[in-house]
């Protein structure tokens, strides 16, 4: 278990006080100007060093994302902005942050910012936050009115300037090409890639999009050192990290562990274990929405890291765990799901558009059983033609969880299918 003292997020909780007072009394803002002065590529260095992969889904390594910014400007800007959309289903570590701890967020603007030459960063934040709209503005203020940001930014050297920017709410804004969209004022929907952001990105100029915790954790990796954050995890996994867990779980919560950490660690340290027991487990989703979900018996093996995760065919994504346990219709929470991504698709290329309604379709009748048991493959099958072949990644998120269904509660769906058409419970389902 994670020690107190490495926790990066001292006030996740919002027990103590926010104000850029409260934050400086637990270290931040300590020494920015020093880490700045020694230099750009230093830096980035150190992020690279620590192994931080980006904690908005992708797991691209952070680092090695912002050196794709231009050295030498051309005459356009640099810009940096932050993924705060936070709309998958599930997740809601973020927000967190944002409320209680908002001046690593800023801290980590100004440094991030500078690491890629950008003068200027905006905070895209989901609309329906808006709380935490009202604790960012005010911990930006603070900063303003003490000189870390604007000109000469914490006496740094450095102008830079926040821009926090809500949006009205739409999922996809949550995808970087669209968030840019959004952020320009035009509907959010995702651009062709490439040209990527570092290239054409806010209005046509170079720009890195990050995720909140990606950008927030950087002023202590500074401050700790790179070692410090890469002795966290397996390789290639490194770090501390926020886990959003929901769900059939005794107390859900939102806790700061260390990467790679096993799922029955997790749930049962901080989370008073599975509702009614490990046995009562049936699957968890351990990532957000769209990544596929994993059955109990794999569950209970669980490595929660990028790496571990994918080779079960699944994925880390934004680590919010949503367990579900034996009283769970997992046929139809996988509806849900494609029901949602079948409401957020911005109808812009035609196998999401047309992909997503008509698994929904499917998913409608498997869940009452009044179907056909060749639907299932039939189902997988499109699922498969949705999935790498549309603009943005919102495709593969509704293909995804559907086909984690069939690949692991295929017999679940087939006895519904089956009690339909003959009313006999058959024996599985029976034992
Ligand atoms: Fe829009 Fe879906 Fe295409 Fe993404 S995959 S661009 S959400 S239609």
């Amino acid at each position: 278990m994670l020690d107190d003292k490495d926790r990066i997020f001292t006030n996740l909780y919002g027990m103590e006080d926010r104000s850029l007072k409260g934050a400086m009394a637990r270290g931040a803002w300590d020494g920015t100007a020093g880490y700045i002065q020694q230099g750009r590529d230093w830096i980035v260095q150190q992020v690279k060093d620590s192994g931080l992969r980006g904690r908005g889904g992708a797991g691209f390594p952070t680092g090695l994302k912002w050196s794709f910014m231009p050295k030498e400007s051309d005459g356009r800007p640099s810009y940096l902005v932050v993924n705060a959309d936070e709309s998958e289903p599930g997740t809601c570590k973020d927000r967190e942050i944002m409320r209680h701890d908002p001046h690593t967020l800023i801290e980590g603007c100004l440094i991030a910012g500078f690491g890629m030459g950008a003068n200027a960063g905006y905070i895209y934040i989901r609309g329906e936050f808006i709380r935490e709209r009202e604790a960012l503005q005010i911990a930006i203020d603070e900063a303003y009115d003490a000189g870390l940001l604007g000109k000469n930014a914490a006496g740094s050297g450095w102008d830079f300037d926040l821009y926090l920017h809500h949006g009205a709410g739409a999922y996809i804004c949550g995808e970087e090409t669209a968030l840019l969209e959004s952020l320009e004022g035009r509907k959010g929907m995702p651009r062709m890639k490439p040209p990527f952001p570092a290239g054409v990105g806010l209005y046509g100029a170079p720009t890195t999009v990050n995720n909140v915790e990606s950008i927030a954790v950087v002023p202590t990796i500074l401050r700790r050192g790179a070692d410090w954050f890469a002795s966290f995890g397996r390789p290639n996994n490194h770090g501390t990290k926020l886990f959003g867990i929901s769900g059939h779980v005794n107390n859900p919560c939102v806790v700061e562990e260390a990467m790679s950490i096993s799922l029955e660690e997790l749930l049962d340290k901080h989370c008073g274990g599975v509702r009614g027991g490990w046995k009562n487990l049936k699957a968890v989703i351990p990532g957000g929405s769209s990544v596929p979900l994993l059955p109990a018996d794999i569950a209970k093996e669980a490595i929660m890291d990028f790496d571990w995760l994918r080779e079960q065919q699944s994925g880390l994504g934004t680590a919010a765990v949503i367990v579900m346990d034996q009283s769970t219709d997992v046929i139809k929470a996988i509806w849900r799901l494609a029901k949602f991504y079948k409401h957020e698709s911005c109808g812009q290329c035609t196998p999401c558009r047309e992909g997503t309604g008509w698994m929904m379709r499917v998913m409608d009748r498997l869940v009452t059983g009044e179907a056909e048991l060749e639907e299932i493959d039939m189902l997988l099958d499109v699922s498969k033609q949705v999935e790498g072949h549309t603009i943005c990644a919102l495709g593969d998120a509704a293909a995804w969880p559907i086909q984690g269904l069939i690949r692991h509660f295929r017999n679940e769906i087939e006895d519904r299918i089956k009690y339909q058409k003959t009313g006999r419970v058959s024996s599985i389902a029976a034992e």
